[in-house]
């Protein structure tokens, strides 16, 4: 089904990701090549309700496919989550004819939009950005990529010095749900361990693989810990846990935080971001809503949102098993 939509707005949400930038740049392109009005709409759904409008066009996002952060700036925000909140927002994008909005965000922004959807049958559509990698009907979220090359390369550097002085190192990477930045980055780093949410490893056996990790010889030790990690003590618990019972080891901890979430996106997720931009566009304008672009066996797909808020992808069991056998 074909819209009269003539006007899209696109907007950055909640926690900001590495790719924000390529995927406004590809929903403005996108409405430029097809002639549909397009505008952006900064600090996410406050300057929704605020009416913080901007007319972009092709040459509005020059230059930012290379950019961390998002250009737009992104905001949490409370009125939101009210009906009231909601109307105000509804009749800002009714008063400049906007026909239907693109939000890149995670979960909380795409529940933000869905509701919206159903209060006012509003045309909305989806892209997931995010680094933890956690929402469902996508394989690859926006951002992920980046963040695990962002950790490989910092848990590169932590061995250097781990190994110069024989130390083990506690590495907490972001991840309160699923392992995904920790399991990965762990496997692409050579660490010794990694704790997710996932699975419970368990005390005994971190100090059992420790222990032979030391026999054999290893000048250096890295544990990479999911900040959700299911043993459910945090790096520092841990760090005191192993001191006491294994002095022989000297440990130091590094939390990596918000370095994770910067940085200039990977040719990974601009592509991505790029091809998810140009297929939100083309939704809206088929008359499809309510719908999330992801990325599934290479293709790019559309998910109901109300399905991709159902659940996490799921971590993958061979690349756990690949992992156990090369921390042999
Ligand atoms: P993220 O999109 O990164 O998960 P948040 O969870 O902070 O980030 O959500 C971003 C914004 O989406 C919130 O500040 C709020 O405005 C909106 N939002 C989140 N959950 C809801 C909800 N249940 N109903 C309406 N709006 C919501």
């Amino acid at each position: 089904m074909a819209t009269n939509i003539k006007k899209i707005a696109v907007l950055t949400s909640g926690g900001d990701s590495p790719g924000m930038n390529a995927a406004i740049r590809s929903v403005v392109r996108t409405c430029a090549f097809l002639d549909v009005e397009c505008v952006a709409i900064y600090r996410g759904y406050d300057g929704m309700i605020e009416g913080d409008f901007v007319p972009m066009n092709a040459r509005s996002v020059n230059n930012i496919i290379n950019k961390g952060g998002t250009i737009l700036k992104s905001a949490r925000c409370e009125e939101f989550r009210t009906p009231e909140g909601r109307k105000l927002a509804y009749d800002q994008l009714i008063a400049e004819g906007i026909g239907g909005f693109v939000v890149i965000g995670g979960d909380g922004s795409f529940r933000g939009a869905t509701t919206f959807n159903e209060e006012f049958d509003f045309p909305v559509i989806g892209i997931p950005g995010t680094i933890d990698n956690d929402i469902f009907g996508t394989r690859y979220t926006l951002g992920f990529d980046t963040a695990l090359n962002t950790v490989v390369d910092a848990i590169d550097k932590i061995r250097d010095t781990a190994s110069s002085h024989n130390r083990l190192f506690f590495i907490e990477v972001m991840g309160r749900d699923v392992g995904h930045i920790a399991l990965n980055a762990g496997v692409a780093a050579g660490a010794e361990e990694i704790l997710i949410p996932e699975e419970n490893l368990g005390l005994e056996r971190l100090l059992d693989s420790l222990k032979r990790s030391k026999k054999s010889g290893k000048s250096s030790s890295i544990v990479v810990v999911a900040e959700g990690d299911k043993i459910g003590k945090n790096v520092f618990e841990l760090k005191e846990y192993v001191e006491e019972h294994l002095p022989i080891y000297d440990v130091r901890v590094s939390v990596l935080g918000h370095m994770q979430r910067g940085g200039a996106p990977t040719a990974f997720d601009r592509v991505l971001a790029s091809r998810m931009g140009v297929k939100a566009v083309e939704a809206l304008l088929e008359g499809k809503t309510n719908l999330m672009v992801g990325i599934m066996d290479s293709k790019i797909v559309l998910t109901p949102i109300t399905e991709a808020l159902r659940g996490h992808t799921k971590i993958d069991k061979e690349l756990i098993r690949v992992s156990d056998i090369m921390t042999t």
